[in-house]
């Protein structure tokens, strides 16, 4: 293999492990003591989570999920369909879905230098799905204030969501990071709050500012 196929092979073993290997966790106790371990992949915490959401019989009913999980339904579905294609037979069955077969086999597999090109679209997705996926688990804490932006005047914006259908959304929006307004981009950092309460002409609830 050339020096460009052995990269390629490392950069495709990388996105197929960020999308079903398993994930190093570290986290801080209360007793103040850094502890790590490992945590289920990516792939099969969605799939887990979807399970437990549609019960045990296995008969999907999209409708009752909530709109995260319609998307996370979504999510394992294209990624099924697409794995399937890029590698048909999953190989023998060793207790694993067959996606995870299927990736382990074609992350194994030595490419030829034509393939290159195919591969290299594959470790964009793989990437892209294990980024998109991460996202669905650990979505990121936001509030919405129902209140006009002090800068626009605007209270809702319509924006897609990650399925891309079109949603009404207040224009502020808190993160930990700050407050944003949606329609023309002013940001608040949290310590601005102060400011940015006394322009709605509202109290900032206890405990949102130290
Ligand atoms: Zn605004």
């Amino acid at each position: 293999m050339t020096a460009t196929g052995h990269a390629m092979s490392r950069e495709l073993d990388d996105a197929v492990h960020a999308l079903i290997g398993h994930r190093l966790h570290t986290h801080t106790d209360h007793d103040g003591q850094t502890r790590s371990g490992y945590r289920e992949s990516v792939y099969d915490e969605i799939r887990a989570e979807l399970a437990a959401r549609t019960g045990e019989g296995g008969t999907l009913r999209p409708r009752s999920l909530p709109p995260a999980w319609v998307e996370g339904l979504d999510w394992l579905t294209t990624i099924d369909t697409a794995v399937a294609q890029w590698w048909p037979d999953p190989g023998p069955n060793d207790g694993q879905p067959e996606t995870v077969r299927r990736l382990n086999l074609l992350a194994a597999h030595t490419w030829a230098p034509e393939d290159h090109e195919a591969i290299a679209w594959c470790i964009d997705d793989l990437e892209h799905w294990a980024m998109a996926g991460k996202a669905l688990l650990e979505p990121v804490r936001r509030w919405e204030l129902v209140a006009a932006c002090p800068a626009c005047g605007q209270t809702t914006v319509h924006r897609p969501d990650l399925s891309g259908e079109i949603v009404r959304q207040s224009a502020l929006q808190i993160t930990a990071a700050g407050c944003g307004c949606q329609s023309c981009h002013t940001r608040w950092a949290p310590t601005h709050y102060h400011l940015l309460a006394a322009a709605l002409g509202c109290e900032i609830p206890v405990g949102v500012v130290e």
